[in-house]
């Protein structure tokens, strides 16, 4: 009896040909008993180690292959015999991808002649070139064609294709091919071009045809496949469905035992670097970097670098490092702003190579974090440049290494409800109204739930249907775009180990796979990436070089200041990096930061994680003296002392395992991984065992330790990665010292820099002038394109006014030099701006100081356009008409239309007068109103968030002329005024004033809307 496995098969990763995972398929081919399976994808290897991980979980032997495109579009079934079959696949599919343009995938016929050894070919589908010359009649074509193919390939590596799906076609080519057969003597082979699971998948198979091709279902045609027949058929269903041709099954089997390629690239893992002895050169580097940052370094600092010397060593990852200390080393010199972040600052060596700015020794960091023997080799570094170094760095590795070797990694973008909800409502044909209104409601609500209360609506349209293809097609993979930072580079050509394509992106190259497809198979990607804020710290060292003559170096700033941590505990912290949001200025009075390990707590206790996890209640009532420090065990109090006997970070969960379980601190780096990853509930409790073995050994009960690991559990998954904070805290400190000494350095750099932390510019703005800084406005002649330092004060620059562009700005910086302007006319004479650009400068006062009103020159200016345009002026005499003169209020609305932000007198103030007859409270009146007060405020809104921790509050911050002032809506309260809460730019809200350690809020009980006005200010909402 023949046996059969399926050698042609299409998961979802044929992106909108496949209704099936690749997981999917392997569960499917293991309840038939199918010993191996073939995953043939369009033109690329994207679901291939996703494959191959299942396959070997499910004990099924997996064939890599892909269906590819030659020349003029006919399709043709590859599949990977030995490794070197496999490289040739991976430059074919590269070379396909590379040479056209994205999504046009094609193989040239030379190409498949230079690179198809180790690859078997089956003829393909009906889409081949030998089915297309059959269908088309032309028979000496259908033969020349088989020739050339068996000449190439040779008739043991190509296979005529043989697939019955019952269609009219079918019989047509499956004649043309067995008579072909019979002529050149090759052999056969039946296959089922398999694009789902079970035939229950049709349906969506359908749906997806009908977005790939972007018709409605019912406009497709001979698009959709025509009956159910492309599900994965049992043996026993191909059995009788080829019962006459017994040898094309058998020679499945056949074709399946010869393919043995096992996907493991770890060889290939990265390039030598370019000197004589790597592990020699990272040695003398390490202590040439020990030498610069400890004048003395004890023992105990030369044993853990000797200790992390080695660790490397025996997993061979020198060269890794050198190529790391390369990149880093090269921006540095360059001036650009380089910082490791994440688990690498636990690493002495890769602060020592300048990769990290944290001593791990100082900091107490745990090294096992990073690198271990029992976690295997494979480190995680990830690398701050500014926006500007990571571009040029980007560059450096291209060159440095080669095209074929670099690659960006990719991440897969996935259907989530909203464009399930866009795609799927186009292909049933749902009006577009109808699909715009339920992707607007989604926002919390599940699709299920608003389908049915649409249907109850009736209106005939098929919802019952459209929810369902939603859920299905939720997490299918949709395209492909770049991960934020991965790079990786490689000791062979990737596109020889790893298919590459462009990316969206210009010029820029990606992997097929994504980064946990890239650990899988034992490469390592070095993740490069950006944070304007680093861009922000360097601009700011150059300004107070030009304006003060001081050269600052950030290594070498004192971190122990305390007029800069009195700032931070005021909450002081608008613009500060990490430490400026509306939660964080909750905390920080509370906490009073006095030193950096202050600093890094602060910053890695106000996340989702310590919150869920209920830690942040605990630490601050022992901080503040209000709760006794407990440890669940006194042989815990050295590893958790510096957080109160609290679990913060996840470093002390290995330290935990180690004081009580007798771990080594790379086992406890995998008790730590087991519980930060979720569902590996089994894994974590062959630890427990291991656990409390270890606690009785150190004299615990087992009750214990039992106890001490189920708390740990508890907190484990939650807590913070401690070096990730060291890290991050040095960024904070620095820009809160930046903001404290050279405020209007580090404001001027900040507003060059937007998009950027938490607020809009002009949170910043108003800052600064409560500051007692000056905002000059825009004006036509002392401007910049960008903001500059002008007399102690910033002076906004033309990258504020809407309408400009990067390219105005460019030929405004030029032209400059040619000496001021005198008027409209003589400016715009000079510089090409649009239409709308040069009306907001003159209506946002740029021209101001030149003499002429805005409302005239403004009307001077439509003039001169009509002129040149050659069209007849409006035929006033020049002088007869008079235009009023704005009024302030009309000056401050166009500010913040035109640029967001005023410089002149804060949009409240123009209230104030008729909120004092409400009894509205300034924010600077707050502090002295007692506790409980029933009070009214008023503000602009800057933010408005709803937590997802917080249960249905939602938080609004308001500014007035003095300040800013925090605000909780209750869920009833919320739902009662949501309008207005959420659509209004200025609200009246009156509640009770609480007073809590330092911070003040309104627990908001009515909202009213400020003022009915077209002006729209940009608040930070609901991120
Ligand atoms: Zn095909
Ligand atoms: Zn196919």
């Amino acid at each position: 009896m023949p046996g059969y496995v399926e050698l042609h098969t299409h998961s979802s990763y044929s992106f909108l040909d496949g209704a099936s995972s690749p997981q999917a398929l392997l569960h499917h081919a293991a309840r038939l008993e199918m010993p191996a399976i073939a995953l043939t994808d369009h033109d690329g290897l994207y679901g291939i180690v996703q494959f191959v991980m299942e396959a070997r979980e499910l004990g099924i032997h997996p064939i890599i292959g892909a269906e590819v495109i030659i020349d003029e579009g006919y399709h043709l079934t590859l599949l990977v015999e030995n490794t070197e079959g496999y490289s040739n696949l991976c430059r074919l599919i590269s070379r396909a991808q590379l040479d056209h343009s994205k999504g046009e995938a094609a193989l040239s016929w030379e190409l498949l002649e230079n690179h198809h050894r180790g690859l078997i070919a089956l003829s393909g589908c009906h889409k081949s070139e030998l089915a297309q010359h059959i269908l088309g009649k032309n028979n000496d074509a259908a033969l020349n064609a088989a020739q050339r193919y068996k000449n190439l390939f040779g008739r043991e590596h190509y296979f005529l294709e043989l697939q019955r799906h019952l269609v009219g076609s079918d019989k047509a080519i499956e004649h043309g091919l067995l008579s072909l057969a019979d002529q050149l003597d090759l052999e056969l082979v039946a296959t089922n071009d398999v694009h789902y699971a079970t035939p229950a998948s049709r349906p969506l198979q359908d749906v997806l045809t009908s977005i790939k091709n972007i018709l409605p279902i019912n406009e497709l045609g001979g698009f959709r496949r025509p009956n159910s027949e492309f599900y994965l058929k049992s043996p026993a269903e191909m059995r009788e469905l080829f019962s006459d041709q017994p040898q094309a099954l058998e020679n499945t089997v056949r074709i399946a035992e010869r393919c043995r390629f096992d996907l493991d690239l770890s060889q290939y893992r990265f390039p030598r670097f370019p000197v004589e002895n790597s592990f020699a050169h990272l040695r003398k580097l390490s202590y040439e970097g020990l030498a610069e940052r400890y004048r003395k370094p004890s023992p105990n600092v030369i044993d853990q670098v000797e200790h992390e010397l080695s660790v490397i060593d025996s997993l061979n990852l020198e060269d890794y490092f050198l190529i790391v200390w390369d990149i880093c080393n090269w921006a540095r010199q360059r001036g650009y702003p380089v910082q490791g972040r994440g688990s690498s600052a636990n690493s002495l060596v890769a602060y020592c190579l300048g990769i990290t700015r944290v001593d791990p020794i100082s900091h107490n960091l745990l090294f096992e974090r990073f690198l271990s023997h029992e976690r295997g080799g494979l480190p995680d570094i990830d690398i701050d440049f500014s926006r500007e170094g990571r571009e040029a760095v980007i560059q450096y590795v291209y060159e440095r290494y080669g095209e074929e070797f670099t690659a960006m990694v990719c991440n897969v973008i996935t259907y989530r409800s909203r464009s399930a909800v866009r795609d799927v409502g186009k292909a049933l044909g749902f009006p577009a109204q109808v699909i715009g209104k339920i992707a607007k409601s989604l926002h919390r609500s599940d699709i299920a739930g608003l389908t049915d209360k649409l249907r109850r609506d009736g209106d005939g349209l098929p919802w019952e249907h459209y929810a369902n293809f939603i859920e299905q097609i939720k997490g299918m993979p949709r395209h492909l775009s770049i991960h934020v930072g991965g790079m990786i580079v490689t000791a062979a050509p990737l596109v020889e180990i790893a298919p590459i394509e462009r990316a969206t992106m210009p010029g820029r190259i990606v992997t097929q796979w994504d980064k946990d497809d890239i650990e899988d198979v034992g490469l390592i990607k070095i993740d490069l990436l950006s944070l304007r804020t680093l861009d922000v710290v360097s601009e700011t060292i150059e300004l107070i070089k030009q304006h003060e003559g001081v050269q600052l170096d950030p290594d070498k700033i004192a971190m122990d200041d305390p007029a800069v941590y009195d700032m931070i505990s005021r909450a002081d912290t608008i613009g500060v990096f990490q430490v400026e949001s509306r939660a964080q200025m909750q905390m920080l009075p509370k906490m009073k930061p006095v030193c950096f390990e202050d600093l890094m707590i602060e910053v890695a206790i106000v996340r989702p994680g310590p919150t869920q996890g209920k830690m942040v209640h605990p630490y601050l009532n022992r901080r503040q003296g209000l709760e006794e420090v407990e440890y669940l065990h006194p042989a815990l109090e050295p590893v958790l002392e510096e957080t109160l006997g609290v679990v913060l970070y996840q470093e002390q969960v290995m330290g935990v395992a180690q004081a009580i379980g007798g771990f080594s601190a790379g086992e406890g780096d995998l008790l730590r991984r087991a519980m930060t990853r979720k569902r590996s509930y089994e894994e974590i409790e062959k630890m427990r065992a291991r656990f409390v073995e270890g606690a009785k050994k150190n004299g615990l009960s087992e009750e214990v330790g039992n106890d001490v690991f189920d708390k740990i559990a508890a907190f484990g998954g939650y807590g913070f990665c401690k070096s990730h904070a060291a890290a991050f805290a040095r960024t904070t400190y620095e820009t809160a010292y930046l903001k404290y000494y050279h405020p209007v350095a580090y404001f001027t750099a900040f507003l060059n820099h937007f998009p950027l932390g938490f607020y809009a510019p002009e949170v910043i703005v108003e800052q600064v002038k409560r500051d007692g800084f000056t905002v000059h406005p825009v004006d036509i002649n002392h401007s910049q394109p960008r903001c500059v330092i002008e007399n102690g004060g910033i002076r906004l620059g033309f990258n504020y006014v809407k309408g400009i562009g990067s390219a105005s700005l460019e030929q405004i910086a030029e032209d400059k030099q040619n000496g001021p302007y005198s008027s409209v006319e003589d400016f715009i004479s000079r510089v090409n701006l649009t239409p709308s650009g040069v009306e907001n400068l003159i209506m946002v006062g740029a021209f101001d100081a030149l003499g002429v009103p805005r409302r005239d020159a403004l009307w001077k200016y439509r003039e001169l356009r009509e002129k040149q345009a050659g069209e007849l002026p409006i035929g006033y005499p020049e002088d007869s008409i008079k235009f009023k003169s704005l009024t302030e209020w009309e000056t401050t609305t166009l500010d913040y239309e035109i640029q967001g932000l005023t410089t002149g007198a804060h949009l409240t103030s123009h209230f104030r007068e008729e909120w004092d007859k409400l009894g509205v409270l300034t924010s600077r009146e707050l502090p002295q109103t007692p506790d409980g007060s029933q009070v009214r405020v008023a503000g602009l809104v800057i933010t408005r968030q709803a937590p997802s921790t917080a249960k249905g509050h939602v938080f609004i911050s308001l500014e007035d002329e003095y300040g800013t002032i925090n605000c909780i809506l209750r869920p009833h309260v919320f739902q009662r005024y949501k309008p207005v809460a959420t659509r209004s730019s200025v609200l009246v809200l009156e509640g009770r004033l609480v007073h809590d350690s330092g911070v003040i809020n309104i627990l908001v009980e009515r909202v009213q809307s400020g003022f009915d006005s077209p002006v729209e200010v940009r608040s930070h909402d609901f991120h």
